[in-house]
């Protein structure tokens, strides 16, 4: 894959993890991803996916490197099922600073879970009406 220069790219705090400018507790590593325990975890075992390649979001992120992750995300945790005995995970990808993204760079969180763990991801459905469903699946379908 060809190396695209961005101009975060320097000060990018992934980027520089990637590098090994900035220590990391490294789990796996190959060409296209690394992935590290997150320093503030949700839980113990809390990894985080990044690309190598600097990409801000899913939206630039090509095809086969998504491919490659969400792969290597099924494969994480199956290990995390037998190292750490996690009983469930959580796969979540913020993507823009809305949706809280921290770190302008492509990343996916791999979250161990456990029954009462204590970690709340949960939020209040909102009450809807079976057309308002209709009408706003309308909206997307005509993207897709
Ligand atoms: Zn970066």
């Amino acid at each position: 894959m060809e190396e695209k220069e961005s101009p975060v790219r320097g000060s990018c705090i992934f980027c520089r993890i990637v590098k090994g400018e900035i220590p990391s507790t490294i789990i796996f590593e190959d060409d296209i991803l690394v992935s590290f325990l997150d320093i503030a975890p949700a839980i113990s075992g809390h990894s985080l996916i990044v690309t190598k390649q600097h990409f801000e979001t899913i939206a630039e992120t090509p095809d086969e490197v998504i491919q490659h992750i969400a792969l290597f995300a099924k494969k994480l945790t199956k290990a995390m099922s037998f190292a750490l005995a996690a009983e469930g995970f959580n796969l979540l990808m913020n993507n823009k600073k809305v949706a809280g993204q921290l770190v302008p760079h492509a990343h996916v969180h791999v979250i161990p879970r456990y029954a009462r763990d204590g970690i709340d991801l949960n939020w209040r459905p909102r009450k809807t009406l079976p057309n308002m469903l209709k009408e706003c699946a309308e909206k997307i379908k005509r993207f897709l």
